[in-house]
């Protein structure tokens, strides 16, 4: 098959819209639709320190690339999660991926950090739901400290899709109403504003614009996601996406369009400082300290 636009052989088929295109053509309607969620949902500003949360996987190598090439002010951090063999390889590639794009890349080490890694904590929790509010509270206080504007990540739209859908079948309404391309800056900016410019683009998108650009990445599936019921979403709606090519970003879309259904739920006025860090908290000492058994607060600045 030929592209769409050219004489060149496709290179990918999309779906919705349905069309093949070639590599060059590909990344230009990869990019122009990037660049479009970027606009629509204004998400950053040109002058802005943007910090990237970088895996060492796909999306959020991708995110990094296209920030970049768009000319943005970008530094990236990644967290090693202290997950044996998983995590040194998925660091490596952190570090490949920074240095091919010429970014200055900040790791931190949690199993140095916290004393324990992430599946070695002993607790009832799944490790998905303290690996969550660990990663999360490191980048926000890791910006914080060091005076990011923004911080970016690599969630696609199947990553969002399949999360709103398994927070409707749960009537997780408190997380309904959270989520979206962009959380708000609040706290009196100790909860740094957050972005996902992947908002629109499919993982089967991200893994061809990877592909297109050269871009290595971890392929493996951390050990803990086996069994994570966020893949069998992601299955389900797979499925539906090739019975009705669209399902996907009809069904985020709508979501965004009926999100104030579920927002009184979101208070902030609820919100107070943990007693140890001072950060935002729900309860007198934060989810994260708690967790972590901590006495005083973490300090992420970078010494000069
Ligand atoms: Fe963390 Fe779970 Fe993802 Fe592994 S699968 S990185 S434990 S959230
Ligand atoms: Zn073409
Ligand atoms: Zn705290």
């Amino acid at each position: 098959m030929k592209c769409k636009f050219c004489d060149k052989p496709a290179f990918i088929k999309l779906h919705y819209p349905k069309m093949y295109l070639c590599e060059e053509h590909f990344m230009e309607y990869f990019e122009r639709k990037v660049k479009r969620t970027i606009e629509r949902y204004r998400l950053l500003k040109p002058d802005e320190r943007v910090l990237v949360v970088v895996s060492g996987g796909k999306d959020s190598a991708v995110t990094a690339h296209i920030l970049k090439k768009f000319g943005y002010n970008i530094e990236c951090l990644h967290i090693n999660l202290g997950i044996d063999e998983y995590s040194k390889k998925s660091e490596g590639y952190a570090v490949r991926q920074c240095k091919k794009l010429g970014v200055p890349l900040y790791i931190v080490r949690v199993k140095e950090l916290l004393g324990k890694g992430i599946g070695g904590v002993r607790t009832r929790r799944p490790a998905c739901s303290y690996c969550g509010l660990t990663k999360r509270y490191i980048f926000n206080k890791f910006a914080y400290d060091n005076g990011f504007n923004v911080v970016a990540t690599g969630h696609n739209l199947d990553d969002e899709a399949s999360f709103i859908f398994n927070n409707l079948m749960n009537w997780n309404t408190q997380y309904l109403a959270k989520q979206g391309p962009v959380t708000p800056a609040g706290f009196n900016g100790k909860l740094v504003r957050r972005i996902k410019p992947l908002y629109e683009v499919t993982e089967r998108e991200v893994v061809a614009y990877a592909l297109a650009n050269g871009i290595q990445y971890e392929m493996d599936e951390c050990p803990h996601a086996r069994g994570a019921t966020t893949l069998e979403w992601k299955e389900i709606l797979n499925q539906m996406e090739e019975k009705r090519p669209g399902t996907k970003i009809n069904f985020v879309k709508g979501y965004l369009k009926k999100k104030g259904l579920f927002e009184v739920e979101l208070c902030e006025s609820e919100l107070r400082e943990c007693k140890i860090c001072g950060m935002p908290s729900s309860g007198e000492v934060c989810s994260f300290c708690r967790f972590w058994g901590l006495e005083k607060p973490m300090d992420f600045r970078v010494k000069e």
